[in-house]
């Protein structure tokens, strides 16, 4: 077994990485290196909670946890090159190296900028929120530039603190491409519900003298600007320095490229969570997911790969989002040709649950506010679409 392992990136992809490592009995040095100087925290509560008390959460369970993971943690250094061969160098920014048997990328993703707008608030982690709490602490119109789940979830979050809140969104329908047209319809529904105006197949061209200019002739009054319009992953650190031997032998094309397991293509390499593009053998594709649950499911399987412990349970891509007080859970994998039905509740009421079929065949589950019925859909989705890519999965080890 390998004796040192350095993780780079220490969030949630990252700490579950090193808390699986030791659950599997890794006994060797292991490195966890972040360029945020906060221990981990829960990044989903940033759009919510956070942002009404100002509170974040902590993922650690206190300081028994930080000992009896008996990790280096070296914060606050953003990890700039990675040198790989026999030994692999993790280069930081203050000119250390760290060497490491095998080496995790869990460095996550950044805000997509747009252009014109990158002095706009955009929210990804701790300073980010600290920044737009304030802002908004002394804002009365709020407009956020993008409305799939993040932006809706700052719209519906200020809208709780009393802000007038405009959305504005270059597709016809938010998030189309994952809920399908019927139940986008019916969650984009929840805005006009609470009063938050949301203006769609349009873009926006300037924002000059507190009044943002849309292309199709409307005005928005605004004092402060979010833009929500998609996040890109943190790889260029280790491919950019075109000296170092990752740059040319790691694939990073719109994600660290791996396995079904987080192997890159690098040996003793591996990436994981919101950086990582990994082979779906349901598909033969390689898929970025930027999910809670992916990060958590990535970590595991790369951890059981490098101990050669048994993997995790097969189980279907799952996440929520929280909107306006209401519970919107996703689990499946979205198909441009799948068939909504609707198997509890009414789309035009808070709650109601639909099954998506390919060829009569279950492969997603949505729900708003029924999360008994959508837990009871995606258990048999873990079940049923997962069987056979387990037994893939175990093949490729
Ligand atoms: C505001 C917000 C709300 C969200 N809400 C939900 C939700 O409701 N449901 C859901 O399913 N998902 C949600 N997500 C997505 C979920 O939080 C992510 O999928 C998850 O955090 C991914 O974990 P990760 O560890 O891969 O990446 P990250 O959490 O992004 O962590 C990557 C870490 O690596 C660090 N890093 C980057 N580059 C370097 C470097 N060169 N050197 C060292 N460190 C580096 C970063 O600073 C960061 O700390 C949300 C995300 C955001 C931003």
């Amino acid at each position: 077994m390998s004796e040192s392992i350095a993780v780079v990136g220490a969030s949630l992809a990252g700490l579950t990485v090193v808390r699986s490592l030791r659950a599997r009995g890794f006994r060797g040095r292991i490195t966890l290196i972040g360029a945020e100087p906060e221990l981990p925290y829960e990044r989903p509560t940033l759009s919510k909670e956070f942002l009404q008390t100002g509170e974040p959460v902590g993922l650690l369970e206190g300081h028994a946890e930080t000992r009896s993971l008996d990790a280096e943690w070296i914060l606050g250094q953003r990890a700039v090159g990675l040198s790989t061969g026999a030994t692999h160098v993790v280069r930081l920014d203050d000119g250390r190296d760290i060497s490491a048997d095998i080496v995790v990328l869990a460095t996550g993703a950044r805000p997509r900028l747009l252009p014109g707008f990158e002095t706009a608030h955009y929210l990804r982690d701790l300073r980010d929120a600290r920044r737009l709490r304030a802002a908004l602490a002394n804002t009365t119109r709020l407009a956020i530039i993008g409305a799939s789940f993040l932006g809706s979830e700052i719209a519906a979050t200020a809208h709780e603190s009393g802000l007038e809140v405009t959305l504005i969104e270059q597709a016809l329908l938010p998030s189309i491409g994952v809920l399908g047209e019927t139940v986008a319809a019916a969650c984009t529904a929840l805005h006009a519900r609470h009063g938050v105006r949301l203006h769609t197949g349009t873009s926006v061209l300037t924002h000059r003298d507190g009044v943002l200019e849309l292309s199709d002739g409307t005005g928005v009054p605004a004092d402060t600007v979010v833009v929500a319009i998609g996040a890109e992953p943190e790889t260029d650190w280790a491919t950019a320095d075109q000296t170092m031997r990752s740059a040319t032998h790691l694939h990073a094309d719109d994600g660290f490229l791996t396995g079904p397991t987080g192997r890159t293509t690098v040996p003793g390499v591996y990436a994981i969570g919101d950086c990582a593009r990994p082979l779906d053998p349901s598909t033969g594709r390689h898929r970025r997911t930027e999910h809670w649950h992916n990060a958590i499911t990535q970590a595991h399987l790369a951890a059981a790969t490098i101990t050669g412990t048994p993997a995790p349970p097969p189980a279907v891509p799952y996440f929520w989002s929280r909107q306006y007080g209401h519970l919107l859970q996703f689990a499946g994998t979205a198909h441009p040709a799948a068939v909504p039905h609707l198997i509890d509740g009414d789309l035009s009421s808070p709650t109601f649950t639909v099954r998506y079929d390919l060829d009569h065949t279950p492969v997603a589950v949505c729900a708003l506010d029924n999360p008994r019925l959508f837990t009871r859909h995606r258990k048999l989705l873990d079940r049923s679409i997962c069987s056979a890519e387990g037994s893939e999965q175990r093949i490729a080890g």
